[in-house]
């Protein structure tokens, strides 16, 4: 199913007890069958790259890495005493 992390960059191999798994629809093949449950691809993130990573599906292309938007909040400033 699946080997190793999905980050081309990282030799980590598949360990479920961490990182991330991510289940994407397979691209239907011109003329092919019908879907059907095989057509699910399958795609682990390690630890280390889910902190860093995200993986997206977008139709038509396939699914991307994309580096997550650092969320830390910087320290409030207050401009005024209540
Ligand atoms: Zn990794």
């Amino acid at each position: 199913m699946v080997s190793k992390c999905a980050n081309p960059s990282c030799a980590a191999t598949f360990d479920h007890r961490q990182g991330r798994l991510f289940r994407f629809p397979k691209r239907p093949v011109e003329g092919g069958r019908p879907a059907n449950t095989h057509c699910v691809q399958h795609f682990w993130l390690c630890g280390n790259c889910h902190r860093d990573y995200l993986l997206e599906y977008h139709d038509d292309i396939g699914v991307a890495i994309t580096r997550r938007v650092e969320r830390t909040p910087g320290p409030r400033k207050f401009i005024s005493a209540a």
